[in-house]
């Protein structure tokens, strides 16, 4: 038997081996809390005081389930894909599959991603002739959303005014348009089985009883709905183990809170509250910037982390002149790391906003650099995948009306505006959805609508016997989407994305146990799992959510399930040694031996929506305390003078952050000109310059006539008084490099700038 408690620290130990009793583990990054809960559950099935199928751990993503249930395999001689972990919405999914009925939902429900849910709205705002511009179609959603987080429906929210009843209007008639076409969205997934379970008594002690020990990693950011969830799941017995750090709670935006921490130690009245305060992953310097970013917070539950790692190297700051330069330091950087012996996926980038990745990205594939980017633009996103996954969806569930509209004229088909309106009244008039209303329009619409409909039918019984991958191969050639793109000069991509999504649905039926040759339509097994008959003592007989998805799900919902779910990996990327680039938001919980924080400038990181809201900056804080402490070994920090964003030069002081970091750790790194002379802290460098020196750039310009020259002492509007340190190019493209003291240098277009002599 493997010895699972070797390699532990004291505190880690007790953690791991404490009595079946709820527990709050209260720790820093890189502690090991993630390894303390992993192990638990090892010890606990191997110390034979749980089996596996008692288990359910609740993780922040799909990749840390994917990571949770390797890390078991390897300590575990189990086969850990039975096990209950995974992300709440995850585990929601399943149990509404085996529950389906008692839920009040068709078996084929689909789930709709952020995008589908959006378009739903707008589509349900359209049809009833409400103005989008009085009722933004984003509000709606955010509205619906958080509602369903704090778990209230429509007459359980608190209407205070006109505009208000509106929206809870529109909330009731948005929850009846999906019931009709038997979809549901993210937050939907959660409520329906809190309420599921909190009403059918037998079904929830089943599942009390059956989960002895609920083990919960990121506790900080549950929402309300998802802890109210948790404690149903665990009932009067249970014992939840949760760990969380309070300095990395970072989608209180999401409805996350943070108060979950306190509210859990008062109702479970927790006992062992642990701290652990040794951390194994940082270096000391990147360890002691954490430490003293995150101490100008104020709302804290206090606690500090220590290394035995020596100090290592010093984070290395850069201040670029655009971000053009930023990138292509970034790139010479990892080239000198990977020249070190880095392996190219231990090397992450950062950025606060998904918008900043494009620059990035040039410059590496530009550089032949291989790179992976998480979040974005999904996979399951673009919009030739959404496309085919609609025709799939029509197959699984012909009542989804956002698929049927989204296909039912692509490639277009002859189905105008007009039949599509007559499809639509007929459906409101009937209370149907538009797959079933095509039979009710007459003439030319008629006919053309009941080809779509044919063609569905006939993919269906086509593919009846075929195993999923074919099933998507004929899809595609039959819809005509294939073809469309061969046509399209600019369709290369997209036709290769679109046999990424064959491979990618062969890979899954293999991950998920379905067996490569079963019919994708073949129906879920949840007879035979009735059959195994777990009856409780008024006689119910209870479906277990068992295990396996093909006990519950035909390959093709799973698979559906999975397109919406887990959207967050790119396929074409798998298994390649690339660099790995990602918001601070997604590297949460990873780890990698080097990490460059990009972009630190004020109203990009902090954010500058941020500054309204109260307590915004503190979670943008926490958000750079969760940056800082992914890297192992070296930490790069930098910023850009002028930025691209949305089309627009934005002309950037450095981040507040910054300033927040000790010297002692820091190493700033000159790019040429500008700070060959001066440095970054201005006015005293700038007495010190050697004269020489600033001649030599002024006279490198001085036959331009442009009006100014380096050396000059200028005002500007917003930075005050600056002095021009060098001036690139002339006439109207003229850009100076000013060093504006306290603000720091600065890259103006002096065409735009409106500068004054001083
Ligand atoms: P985060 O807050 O970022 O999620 P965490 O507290 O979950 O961090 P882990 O990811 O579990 O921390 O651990 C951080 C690193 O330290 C991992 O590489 C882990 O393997 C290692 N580690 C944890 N405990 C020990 C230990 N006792 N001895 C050696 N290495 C350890
Ligand atoms: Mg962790």
């Amino acid at each position: 038997m493997q010895n699972l408690l070797h390699n532990l620290n004291p505190e880690q130990l007790a953690a791991v081996t404490l009595p079946a009793q709820s527990a709050l583990i209260l720790a820093g990054a890189g502690s090991g809390k993630t390894r303390v809960l992993t192990t638990r559950i090892a010890w606990l099935i191997q110390t034979g005081q749980v089996s596996p199928g008692g288990i359910l751990a609740v993780t922040f993503t799909n990749k840390a389930a994917k990571e949770m249930q390797a890390r078991l395999s390897a300590m575990l001689p189990i086969n850990t894909r039975g096990m209950w972990i995974g992300t709440f919405h995850g585990l929601c999914n399943r149990l509404l599959r085996a529950h389906y009925r008692d839920a009040a939902l068709p078996q084929t429900f689909q789930i709709l991603d952020s995008q589908d849910q959006l378009s739903a709205i707008k589509r349900l705002l359209k049809q009833n002739n409400i103005d989008d511009e009085k009722y933004p179609p984003r509000n709606l959603m955010y509205f619906i959303n958080s509602a369903k987080e704090q778990g209230l429906r429509p007459h359980e929210v608190d209407a205070y005014d006109d505009f208000n009843r509106k929206f809870v209007q529109l909330y009731e008639m948005y929850e009846q348009q999906c019931q009709r076409e038997g979809v549901v969205d993210f937050a939907e997934l959660l409520l329906r089985t809190y309420e599921l379970l909190s009403r059918n008594q037998p079904l929830r002690e089943h599942y009390q009883r059956r989960f002895s020990h609920i083990l919960v990693d990121e506790f900080q950011d549950t929402n309300d709905l998802q802890y109210k969830w948790l404690k149903l799941m665990a009932g009067q017995h249970g014992a939840v183990f949760a760990v969380g750090d309070d300095d990395q709670s970072i989608y209180a935006f999401r409805g996350a809170n943070v108060g979950n921490m306190m509210a859990f130690e008062r109702d479970y009245n927790v006992q062992n509250l642990i701290k652990l305060e040794q951390n194994y992953r940082s270096h000391g310097h990147i360890l002691d910037s954490a430490n003293c970013l995150i101490a100008h917070n104020s709302k804290r539950l206090g606690k500090n982390l220590r290394t035995d790692a020596g100090h290592g190297e010093p984070l290395r700051v850069y201040e670029a002149s655009s971000d053009l330069q930023e990138a292509q330091w970034i790139i010479e950087e990892t080239k000198s790391l990977i020249g070190e012996g880095m392996s190219r996926s231990e090397i992450a980038i950062l950025y606060r906003s998904n918008a900043q990745s494009r620059v990035i990205e040039h410059a590496l594939f530009t550089a032949g650099i291989p790179y992976r980017v998480y979040g974005g633009q999904r996979f399951f996103e673009r919009a030739e995948i959404k496309h085919a996954i609609a025709y799939l969806q029509l197959m699984d569930n012909p009542h989804n009306d956002s698929a049927f509209l989204r296909v039912v004229n692509f490639p277009t088909r002859g189905i105008g505006a007009r039949s599509l309106e007559q499809l639509q009244d007929a459906a409101r008039q009937y209370g149907i959805s538009l797959y079933a209303a095509v039979a009710y329009v007459a003439g030319k619409a008629g006919t053309s609508l009941g080809g779509f409909v044919k063609l569905i039918e006939s993919a269906r019984f086509e593919t009846q016997n075929l195993p999923l991958q074919e099933m998507v191969k004929v899809v595609l050639e039959r819809s005509g989407l294939m073809m469309h793109y061969q046509s399209d000069k600019d369709g290369a991509d997209r036709i290769e994305n679109l046999e990424q999504l064959v491979s990618a649905a062969m890979l899954f039926v293999s991950e998920e146990g379905f067996g490569i040759d079963t019919p994708a339509l073949a129906g879920p097994k949840a007879q035979a799992v009735a059959g195994a008959g777990i009856t409780t003592a008024d006689g119910v007989e209870i479906v277990d959510a068992d295990a396996p998805l093909h006990t519950v799900m035909s390959p093709l919902s799973a698979f559906l399930s999975h397109a919406s779910l887990e959207a967050g990996d790119n396929q074409a990327q798998v298994g390649q040694d690339a660099l790995q680039l990602m918001t601070v938001h997604s590297a949460k919980g990873l780890e990698f031996d080097a990490v460059f924080i990009t972009g630190l400038e004020e109203g990009l990181f902090p954010h500058e929506n941020s500054q309204q809201e109260q307590g915004g900056l503190e979670e943008e804080r926490r958000l750079m305390y969760v940056a800082i402490t992914r890297a192992k070994k070296r930490l790069y920090l930098s910023f850009s003078q002028t930025r691209m964003l949305h089309g627009q030069t934005r002309y950037n002081m450095k981040s507040r952050f910054l300033d927040e970091l000790p010297d002692e750790c820091l190493k700033w790194l000159s790019p040429q000109v500008q700070h060959r002379w001066f440095g970054h802290t201005a006015k005293a460098a700038w007495d010190d310059a050697p004269q020489a020196g600033a001649n030599a750039i002024a006279q490198q310009f001085s036959g331009k006539d442009i009006g100014w020259k380096a050396g000059e002492t200028v005002f500007h509007q917003k930075f005050g008084e600056g002095v021009i340190v060098n001036i690139e190019g002339g006439g109207g493209n003229a850009r100076a490099h000013i060093n504006f003291g306290r603000h720091g240098m600065k890259l103006l277009d002096l065409g735009v700038a409106k500068l004054q002599k001083v």
